[in-house]
């Protein structure tokens, strides 16, 4: 059970909620985030929901029968748009691309991406700063001062940014230059990481790990939600399978499920989901015939050359002709 609280409910109102949700036996969670102040109540009694809803201080309660119930879509009416910038958001019926390189290299390769992203009204640049790597001798990222590098060329271009966090004390040094956070497929059950990210009022994408379940998947995001922080969009990049033939199964089965599970944005990412450059295309637009309400994708201006996972990342010619056709398919889809 959801019970939202009204913006004026006072202590004592607060007091005499909370006793009744004990009297029908279940338990209470205080959740108050960027725009709302929730009781969220654990429990499986059965009694009159009228009398808890037409207390003093209450605008609105809902039966959640799911465990994750905050990011549930039984209780929001419609789905969550998140305004990232000016003209720039998602969910809810706005579709957005995030492009960039795998790692930020270079200021000359920021301000390439940059300006081949406005000539192709892409307002969202991805980019990792910190690189989660397989092997520790791998380029590991330029860290904040690369980050700081990013955000001063994308800023002046009018340009939003996405990065990776590894780590919550990373957080506050990161928080002026980032416009939404990533939360990486490795961090996806960092319960210390999720726990920080409730705690800011920055956007977060959080990627689905390699062996997460969409129910741990949506549990994880419950964490972010339940810590304050509502701006939060799901992204399915690719899950460990038995089959080698390429590095990740892009599980689109799971967007069209999340899709109908919860009112979060779901964001799809062909690039690590198939992890080959001449497949990113197809999966891209697979992604948005799934329902996904946003892409991410790794281009780089010398793919070859890409510090990390050249192996997936596109050049400019190939992602701009997958930016066109996926707004095109976006056009039929909603016809
Ligand atoms: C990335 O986006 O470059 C990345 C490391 O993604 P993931 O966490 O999905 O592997
Ligand atoms: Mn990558």
């Amino acid at each position: 059970m959801i019970i939202q609280l009204e913006p004026g409910c006072t202590e004592n109102q607060l007091r005499v909620i909370r006793a009744s949700v004990e009297a029908a036996g279940y338990q209470h969670n205080d959740v108050t985030t960027q725009s709302g102040h929730y009781l969220v109540c654990i429990g499986t009694g059965d009694f009159d929901i009228r009398n808890i809803g037409t207390l003093a201080g209450i605008q609105d309660i809902h039966r959640v029968s799911d465990a994750q119930k905050l990011v549930s879509a039984k209780w929001k009416v419609g789905h969550t748009e998140i305004s990232i910038a000016d003209g720039v958001r998602i969910g809810n019926g706005h579709f957005q691309i995030m492009a960039g390189p795998c790692s930020i290299e270079s200021a000359e390769q920021i301000s390439e991406v940059a300006g081949h992203l406005k000539a192709h009204d892409v307002r969202i640049m991805r980019g990792g700063v910190f690189k989660p790597r397989t092997s520790p001798y791998s380029f590991r990222g330029l860290g904040i001062e690369g980050l700081k590098v990013f955000s001063d060329i994308c800023r002046a271009e009018g340009i939003c940014i996405i990065t990776e966090v590894m780590q919550s004390d990373q957080i506050a040094a990161m928080y002026p230059y980032v416009d939404i956070f990533q939360v990486g497929a490795r961090n996806m059950q960092n319960y210390n990481l999720l726990d920080a990210l409730g705690e800011v009022d920055t956007p977060v994408l959080l990627k689905r790990g390699i062996s997460g379940t969409i129910k741990e998947l949506l549990y994880s995001a419950e964490y972010i939600f339940s810590g304050g922080n509502e701006r939060i969009m799901l992204c399915e990049r690719g899950i460990r399978t038995f089959e080698p033939a390429y590095r990740n199964t892009l599980d689109l089965n799971g967007v069209a499920l999340l899709k109908e599970k919860t009112h979060l944005p779901v964001v799809v990412d062909p690039s690590h989901g198939i992890g080959i450059r001449r497949f990113v295309g197809q999966m891209t637009l697979a992604g948005v015939a799934a329902g996904a309400d946003g892409v991410i994708l790794e281009v780089h201006p010398r793919p070859d050359q890409a510090a990390s996972d050249a192996q997936q990342t596109l050049g400019f010619d190939a992602a701009s002709a997958i930016y066109r056709k996926s707004r095109a398919l976006r056009e039929v889809l909603a016809s």
